[in-house]
């Protein structure tokens, strides 16, 4: 079947006993056994609940993997698959990962006795460079942001191969519906779900994929002894989300192709960065990996930040707002928002200027959206 009809109907048919026509929410803590030997397949919320049993099966397969664990945030997600490693061992990520990712690794984990490397994942040769003989992951996201720089992932696969690490891809900003990362050779998926899979900016979740039975097992035991496993209701919402990813990430990229052409030539506009302009220096690389170019742009305005802070004020469609994916289009500004984290050097090292700002483009129309833009720049 169709990847959109599986979004709709993988895994939703969880009532057996008055056949709802979608899955109904199951808040409950505890789950009765018939006698000491059986149970109905659930047990307990922290290890199973079928609305979020529901949803793990729809992730899964949309992804093209054999098991999923539906989590509270894209966080808990990965903090899962670091529990994949031990102290002592060596990861190398991409330097321009999501800032929380960054976080999460620099503080810690690396507190507690994993080491990592940060190298530029746009030469694969990279890798190898930086890998040791405890290498045993290689940690990728693509498009990266807020620039939009591609990783090549069947490249980088093949030099993980070589090392011996496993590659996990943080598939966030596309979702599978216009890029499958395991048909290039990664191992592990997570997602933020918060994002375009719920679709919505109504529930923090995520989720981790899994395509092969050790990490499968490994990354179930990790998030129910850990607790990171998300509620029913947060499970029910990202799974109605799931339902019109599709037909929502279709509307998405129509819009942001448009805006990215109409700032690609306005005069106030120094530079766009969007993969589906031809002047991207990867766009060829794009189309070979992902079935579209996504719905998140940046770009550079001429006059610094005086210039930004009008354009805020202007604009009366775009809220000034991190995060991105939902139906709504969110502005911001990654120099004092998105990227505070980051030192003031590592983000001009990084590209990301005083004058940078990154747009998710929501599903609005693309004429009403130019016209927000026309206004907020002239
Ligand atoms: C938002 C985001 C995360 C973190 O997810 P939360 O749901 O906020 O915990 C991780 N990676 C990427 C690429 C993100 O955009």
């Amino acid at each position: 079947m169709h990847f959109e009809t599986r979004c709709v109907h993988t895994g939703v048919d969880k009532d057996g006993t008055y056949l709802s026509a979608t899955t109904p929410i199951y808040p409950t803590s505890t789950f009765r056994w018939d006698d000491l030997k059986t149970n109905r397949g659930f047990d307990y919320t922290r290890s199973g609940n079928p609305t979020r049993r529901a949803l793990e099966e729809n992730l899964a397969e949309l992804e093209g993997g054999i098991d999923c664990r539906a989590t509270c945030t894209g966080m808990s997600a990965i903090t899962a698959t670091m529990h994949m490693f031990q102290p002592g061992d060596h990861i190398i990520a991409g330097h321009d990962i999501y800032g929380g990712t960054y976080r999460l690794f620099d503080s810690l984990f690396r507190g507690m006795g994993i080491e990592f490397s940060f190298v530029k994942m746009g030469d694969p040769e990279n890798i190898r460079k930086a890998a040791k003989p405890n290498t045993k992951c290689v940690w990728i996201e693509t498009p990266s942001n807020p620039l939009l720089n591609i990783v090549d992932i069947a490249a980088v696969c093949n030099v993980a191969q070589e090392i011996g690490a496993i590659t996990i891809a943080d598939n966030t900003f596309l979702s599978p519906y216009l890029q499958r990362p395991f048909e290039f050779g990664v191992d592990v998926i997570v997602h933020s779900t918060t994002k375009y899979l719920n679709g919505h900016s109504d529930v923090v979740g995520g989720c981790v994929i899994t395509r092969k039975k050790e990490h499968a097992e490994r990354i179930g035991y990790v998030v129910n002894a850990l607790g990171l496993a998300c509620s029913p209701f947060d499970a029910w919402l990202v799974l109605r989300g799931v339902k019109t990813l599709g037909p929502r990430m279709e509307a998405h990229q129509r819009g942001a192709q448009a805006l990215a052409e109409f700032l690609a030539g306005h005069s106030a506009v120094q530079k766009v960065y969007y993969p589906g302009l031809k002047t991207h220096p990867q766009h060829a690389l794009a189309k070979t990996q992902q079935r579209g170019f996504g719905a998140m742009l940046s770009f550079d305005l001429e006059g610094g930040r005086p210039k930004v802070e009008s354009v805020l004020a202007k604009l009366k469609l775009f809220q000034l707002a991190e995060s991105l994916g939902g139906v709504e289009s969110l502005i911001e500004y990654p120099d004092t928002m998105s990227h505070a984290s980051m030192t003031e050097p590592a983000r001009r090292e990084a590209g990301i200027t005083d004058k940078t700002l990154r747009v998710s483009v929501g599903i609005e129309h693309a004429e009403d959206l130019i016209a927000d833009f026309a206004q907020a720049l002239s």
